[in-house]
């Protein structure tokens, strides 16, 4: 009864298939659970179903050459197992098959290609007859085998067995993608809470997700200070500050960050209560696996207390910088104004640079003048941190001079009285500096440092110049070390220009002086001449019966012989006062008794007190006796007395002499028109005078190298006076000298003494 049997066979598998179904459906409904435990169920029921005694599922390594059993089911141990493996170099057929077939359907195993490269070992070891195994696949991807391994007596797999075996292979596939999905979302946990927990921690951090246009999605709980769901659909700019808003900050951002793949940027960020703080914000895109934008993520940084320390670090720095630069300056100023001298000047000013700015300097000033007749000693100045580079800069400067000075080479400097900045001394700073060899390799030794090129100039007169240099590691010259430069050029250049003048004034002096001391001596011959003439023809009138010559006529040759004693006496003090200026006095050391010589001077001056109608007395100790020069004693009694009389109004004048041990007082007093306080010291310089000329005759000088002499004794003079009221002058004068008896050369101002050149 083919027939019947045909229909029990349809019914036995329709009732299989339904079965089946039912077993599908419970399976379905158990995908919550773990893939370990679902995979558990599923070829445990699949064994109990298919009436199979082993039932596994394998694992392709990432490679797709070996396959490792996941789990196996052997329904006689009711028992899990797992753990074996077989590499494709092993069982290439079955391999292929896996790759190729739907369904391996190994109704033989040990005969059926497919299966036989198992037969000696594994199908023998364990009794398998017939293999059903079926590939999974997912996402296009092989990834296992579900292997159904009958034991005993071989067996044809049936068709609806196979639809069967497929159908959990399937939902193999679906609880492997469902397992790995979990799997990804149980890292994305664990990662975002490990970032949260990160983030959290790190309090100045925030950390936002922005769908593709910029709007924030979610976020870190709180963004700087408020919950992030209040930012939630806004765009991130409601961080930013209204000007960042208008210029397109956060457009601009979005873009940089898509196109590079990152934007990074610091600026002032906006708090929910509207105060402001430093951020730092980092932003980068996210894409789907199909390349399409998914958003963007945000991180915002505080960085306020940052930027606070730094800028607290900046300004302390400034200050420093600010010091510093005073310092140089007021070494600078204290140079200057030590000296008159422009040679003076500069050394020391070089060094002041290269010790606090920079490290070499080249400084020039102008020539000093040759009125001396001496050769200039230096007029240029090269100093630097090293022996090397000062060299360099000496050849350099050597070059240059053939041109006159380093600002000479560029014509802002020389012309324009501009400076000259040069951050990095390139080829094209080279060329415009140095136009030839050598100074064009001598240039690019010293590259690629920097240089500053400032003009002295003083009253529109570029003098010279002030060069710096920084070498290639140090930080180059900027805006603020030019404005220090040029500052410390203009005092530099102030005080060479006022050392210009007073050379320039000096030097009037001298000729003056020159001119003086030799009228004076072209003048002394003829007035002695003339005063001997006069003093014959007095002796001889004196000696003619005074009725042959009338009185008055006598008297004219008297007044003559005076004046021309006088005039002798003017141009023996413009004799001396070339002398005394020149610094030397000569002195003849005698022991001489002083009493004598008061009285003498006073006796001669007696008729012209008479005439002045006034009265000399002296109030004198005897035997003053010390070492001094005679003739330059009687200079300053002669000073002193003729002032006293000239000054005198007509009053008594009195002279004084004490003698002690060691030392003896002269004093000369008078009562006569007196000296303004603001005058008393002045008056002993050269042609310094106080009284009016028209009343008063005279050249300023008697006091002048009465001053010298008396200093020159190793003495002093001091004038105390009231206007209105007379002057007392009072000398004070050492006795002894070590030197009595010789001459000697006395250089004055100071406390050398040295013989004279005989
Ligand atoms: P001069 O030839 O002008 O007198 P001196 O050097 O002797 O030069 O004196 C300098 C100035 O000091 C005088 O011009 C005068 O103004 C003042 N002087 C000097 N001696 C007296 C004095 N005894 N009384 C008042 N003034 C005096």
């Amino acid at each position: 009864m083919p027939s019947v049997s045909t229909t029990s066979v349809e019914d036995s598998a329709r009732r299989n298939l339904l079965r089946y179904q039912s077993v599908l459906l419970q399976l379905g409904a158990e995908q919550d659970t773990d893939f370990g435990t679902f995979l558990n169920r599923l070829l445990k029921s699949d064994s109990a179903i298919l009436g199979v005694d082993r039932v596994s599922f394998w694992t392709f390594e990432p490679d797709l050459s070996v396959i490792r059993c996941t789990t196996l089911y052997c329904a006689h141990e009711d028992r899990f197992s797992g753990g074996e493996e077989f590499s494709e170099p092993e069982t290439p057929r079955y391999f292929r098959a896996l790759r190729e077939d739907l369904v391996i359907s190994a109704d033989d195993a040990l005969r059926d290609e497919r299966t036989a490269e198992f037969a000696d070992t594994y199908l023998a070891e364990h009794g398998i007859s017939s293999m059903l195994d079926v590939p999974v696949w997912r996402d296009g991807r092989l990834s296992g085998v579900l292997c159904h391994e009958h034991v005993g007596p071989q067996r044809i797999w049936q068709p609806e067995e196979q639809t069967f075996a497929l159908a959990v292979g399937q939902f193999i596939s679906m609880g492997l993608e469902r397992d790995e999905r979990r799997k990804t979302e149980e890292a994305l946990n664990e990662s975002e809470a490990r970032f949260a927990a990160l983030v959290e921690s790190a309090k100045d951090l925030s950390l936002l997700l922005l769908d593709p246009d910029g709007r924030v999605r979610t976020g870190t709980h709180r963004v700087h200070g408020f919950p992030v769901q209040e930012l939630a659909g806004q765009p991130l700019s409601s961080l930013f500050t209204p000007q960042d808003i208008e210029e397109g900050r956060l457009e601009r951002a979005l873009e940089v960050a898509c196109r590079e793949g990152k934007f990074e940027s610091e600026g002032w960020l906006l708090r929910k209560d509207g105060s402001r703080y430093w951020g730092r914000i980092v932003l980068m895109p996210l894409y789907r696996q199909d390349g399409t934008l998914r958003g963007f993520v945000t991180i915002t940084r505080d960085l306020t207390e940052q930027r606070l320390a730094r800028d607290k670090e900046r300004l302390l720095e400034e200050t420093r910088r600010s010091e510093e630069r005073q310092r140089l300056l007021a070494d600078v100023s204290a140079i200057v104004n030590a000296s008159l001298s422009a040679q003076r000047i500069i050394r020391p000013a070089a060094h002041v640079m290269v010790n606090n700015f920079a490290q070499g300097c080249v400084l020039t000033a102008p020539r000093p003048l040759r009125s001396s007749g001496r050769a200039p000693t230096e007029r240029r100045v090269v100093a630097a941190r090293g022996e090397r580079l000062r060299e360099e800069l000496e050849r350099l400067s050597e070059v240059f001079s053939q041109r006159g000075n380093w600002g000479a080479w560029v014509p802002e400097v020389s012309r324009r009285g501009r400076s000259l900045l040069i951050p990095k001394l390139g080829d094209t700073e080279i060329n415009r500096l140095a136009g030839a060899e050598p100074a064009r390799a001598l240039l690019r030794e010293l590259g690629p440092g920097s240089l500053l090129v400032v003009p002295l100039s003083a009253r529109r007169r570029v003098l010279g110049s002030l060069v710096l240099f920084r070498g290639p590691g140090e930080t180059p010259f900027g805006a603020a070390d030019l404005q220090l430069a040029e500052e410390v050029g203009r005092r530099i250049a102030f005080a060479a220009d006022n050392a210009r003048l007073y050379d320039l004034a000096r030097e009037s002096i001298r000729v003056r002086d020159q001119f003086l001391s030799i009228a004076a001596h072209e003048f002394r011959t003829p007035l002695t001449t003339l005063k001997l003439q006069l003093q014959l023809v007095e002796r001889t009138l004196r000696a003619v019966p005074e009725a042959a010559v009338p009185m008055s006529e006598r008297r004219h040759v008297a007044l003559a012989l005076r004046q021309v004693t006088r005039l002798g006496g003017l141009v023996q003090e413009l004799l001396d006062v070339s002398r005394v200026s020149a610094g030397m006095l000569d002195l003849r050391r005698d022991s001489i008794d002083l009493s004598a010589l008061v009285r003498e001077v006073a006796e001669i001056f007696e008729s012209e007190a008479a005439r002045a109608g006034s009265t000399i007395s002296l109030s004198i100790d005897e035997n003053v006796i010390g070492q001094w020069d005679r003739g330059r004693l009687e200079q300053v009694l002669t000073n002193l007395l003729s002032n006293a009389l000239r000054y005198g109004a007509g009053k008594p004048v009195e002279i004084l002499l004490r003698g002690g041990p060691e030392e003896v007082f002269l004093i000369v007093r008078d009562r006569g028109i007196g000296i303004a306080p603001e005058d008393q010291q002045r008056i002993f310089g050269r042609f310094e005078r106080a009284a009016s000329a028209r009343h008063f005759g005279g050249l300023g000088l008697g006091l002048f190298i009465t001053r010298r002499i008396v200093e020159a004794h190793r003495g002093t003079i001091e004038v105390s006076s009231q206007p209105g009221e007379g002057s007392t002058f009072v000398v004070r004068l050492p006795r002894w000298a070590a030197t009595a008896g010789s001459r000697e050369r006395v250089a004055l101002g100071t406390e050398t003494t040295q013989p004279a050149p005989h």
